[in-house]
């Protein structure tokens, strides 16, 4: 089990994180929700030990202490992390990618068993474990870097928005293969801006704002809470988004004026109904 106690972390005089406790239990998927720059990935790093934290916050895995662990001792504990964006070595073989994951001493003689772990969950990248891993789709990078995160055998497994431009057959894909990390007994914290389908494989989630917790609900709540569904973007990826913002040219030239002026008044509408949601729940907040 992990456990954050009052984890605070200041970049320079920008305090990103204020007294922020989360637990996740094994076999237990809690997801992250979020803004931009409310805390999120912050969180995940301070975790696995890549950015300071206070003196008074404490960090315990399976209740021993790894508050002050460098980064390698961590992920001996038993806690892994997909960063956003991968990090994979593009000039490397999958194959080889996923072997840089059963580095830890916790992992070695275990490899064979744990590829085959990889390989049952993610098909294809048996099929392409010698291809380079620059030429695969964004999709199929991100199953090696969870593969990859596996490999070290976690008891505790971070994702840094896993599904950031991903197809949504892919994005599906993914989140079958997560829930299925789950049955094998390894916990799983999610940060996801993909709001409907984290929550639907999710037994917890818990609202970060500027650095704090404001919130802290089972999956199912906050799947059929309509604030928290407008104010993350109701399940849309930032890549769909940016897409569904922008009208093509084509569609402009098919649409009349009369749709556009509607479309311009719909999003108007919706994000002042989103400022709303987010300032009443910050006022309730104050109140409490
Ligand atoms: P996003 O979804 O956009 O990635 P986030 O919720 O993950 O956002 P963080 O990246 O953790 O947010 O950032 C939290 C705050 O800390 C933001 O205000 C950000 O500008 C700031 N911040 C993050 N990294 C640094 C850094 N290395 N130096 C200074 N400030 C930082």
């Amino acid at each position: 089990m992990l456990e954050c106690h009052d984890l605070s972390v200041f970049y320079g005089p920008h305090l990103a994180l204020a007294g922020v406790s989360i637990n996740i239990k094994r076999g237990e998927i809690v997801t992250i929700l979020g803004a931009n720059g409310a805390g999120k990935s912050t969180l995940l790093k301070t975790i696995s030990g890549l950015v300071d934290h206070e003196d008074e916050s404490e960090i315990f895995i399976d209740g021993r202490s790894i508050s002050d662990w460098d980064p390698h001792q961590i992920v001996e504990a038993g806690l892994s992390m997909v960063p956003e964006g991968r990090d994979l070595f593009g000039e490397l073989t999958v194959l080889e990618n996923l072997m840089l994951g059963a580095y830890p001493r916790r992992a070695r003689g275990e490899e064979t068993t744990n590829l085959d772990h990889v390989m049952t969950l993610f098909p294809k990248l048996a099929e392409r474990r010698k291809q380079m891993a620059r030429t695969m789709s964004g999709g199929e990078q991100q199953m090696v870097a969870v593969g990859r995160a596996m490999m070290s055998a976690p008891s505790i497994l971070m994702l840094d928005e896993p599904s950031l431009g991903l197809s949504p057959l892919l994005c599906s894909e993914l989140f079958k293969a997560l829930a299925k990390i789950r049955k094998s007994g390894v916990g799983i914290l999610l940060v996801e801006q993909n709001v409907k389908q984290s929550l639907a494989i999710s037994d917890r989630g818990y609202l970060l704002e500027t650095g704090r917790i404001t919130g802290e609900e089972s999956a199912e709540v906050l799947a059929n809470d309509q604030a928290v569904l407008r104010a993350y973007l109701g399940g849309i990826t930032r890549l769909e988004s940016r897409r569904s913002e922008r009208l093509s040219t084509r569609e402009i030239l098919k649409s009349n004026i009369h749709d556009l002026i509607k479309h311009a008044e719909q999003r108007q509408s919706d994000h002042i109904t989103t400022m709303r949601l987010r300032s009443g729940d910050a006022q309730d907040q104050q109140r409490r």
